[in-house]
């Protein structure tokens, strides 16, 4: 348990920069509602500015009509942000360019492995899951010579590029102003106590997918900076990626923001609510007659 001496009050440093940063794969749902409002109602306390950020790199799954659904749930909650709404899909090359990074470091390699593949040797691995309860990476290609898989590449076979986790790991250990990882978490009131992050828990995490030239992890560290956000608000499900992106950032030489990561909503069956689970949208909420202020109570946002 931190003391008092290592609690530090965030809101007296100049204007902090919040995003909400929703993935346009389904209409919004209460919990985004909250996330949204957590950032949004920070920025309006504390004098910063709002941002929105659509995290489309999954091309296939985004649907435009998410995103127009989304702009205007946000809109109807009585949320306004600055434009121009930074769409990760026009992003890849900067995507590319933070891999490029890491690859220079020795730090990044291909692999051609199926998910099949994986979860055969995952099985006999002993290793455990990852916290998101996927199948800890078993190193399939982690030696493979890189003039190899060159030419495999070369000759179009599709890769995923992953972190060779204990080489970054060694890597970061050369930085010492860097050790030991951790996050500073915050409350709304703009206290902030240190967390010790531990990326291990991740494995040889995916840093370019095989079906997009990114992935959630990469993207949002280098948008995060790229957008000089300094306070992500976010749902409790990402906390232990943020020792991921702890790591990334300390890597790649980003700056550290703070973190906020706010309770979930589970419905009456106690899931976390999701569009798979069927949680109502914030839009068949609104058909049914719900107003915003019907939304705050539903979600405990009470002033
Ligand atoms: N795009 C992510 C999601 O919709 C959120 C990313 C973040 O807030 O870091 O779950």
């Amino acid at each position: 348990m931190p003391g008092a001496e290592t609690t530090t009050t965030i809101t007296a440093m100049p204007s902090h920069v919040f995003r909400f940063a929703p993935s346009p794969n389904g209409p919004l749902h209460l919990g985004h509602a909250l996330s949204a409002l957590t950032g949004f109602r920070l920025a309006r306390r504390h004098g910063g500015r709002f941002l929105v950020r659509i995290e489309d790199i999954d091309t296939a799954r985004t649907r435009e009509e998410h995103v127009a659904s989304i702009l205007a749930d946000l809109a109807w909650l009585g949320i306004t942000w600055e434009q121009p709404v930074l769409r990760q899909s026009r992003r890849f090359a900067a995507y590319a360019e933070a891999a490029r990074c890491l690859d220079a470091m020795g730090l990044i390699y291909p692999c051609f492995a199926t998910r099949s593949d994986i979860a055969a040797a995952a099985a006999s691995s002993g290793l455990g899951n990852d916290p998101d309860g996927a199948p800890l990476y078993p190193g399939i290609d982690r030696s493979l010579p890189r003039r190899e898989a060159e030419a495999r590449i070369a000759a179009g076979e599709a890769a995923a590029w992953r972190l060779d986790m204990a080489r970054a790991l060694e890597a970061v250990a050369s930085f010492p102003a860097a050790l030991p990882l951790s996050f500073s978490e915050s409350a709304p009131d703009g206290t902030a106590r240190p967390i010790a992050a531990d990326p291990s828990r991740w494995g040889d995490a995916v840093i370019l997918r095989k079906d997009t030239p990114a992935s959630y992890h990469l993207a949002v560290v280098v948008d995060d900076a790229a957008q000089g956000v300094t306070w992500v608000t976010r749902g409790a499900d990402l906390f232990a990626a943020t020792d991921l992106h702890r790591l990334l950032q300390t890597l790649l030489g980003l700056p550290e923001p703070f973190y906020s990561h706010h309770p979930l909503i589970f419905d009456a069956t106690g899931a976390k609510l999701s569009k798979s689970a069927g949680a109502p949208s914030l839009s068949e909420l609104r058909a049914a007659g719900w107003t915003p202020t019907d939304v705050f109570s539903a979600i405990g946002i009470r002033d």
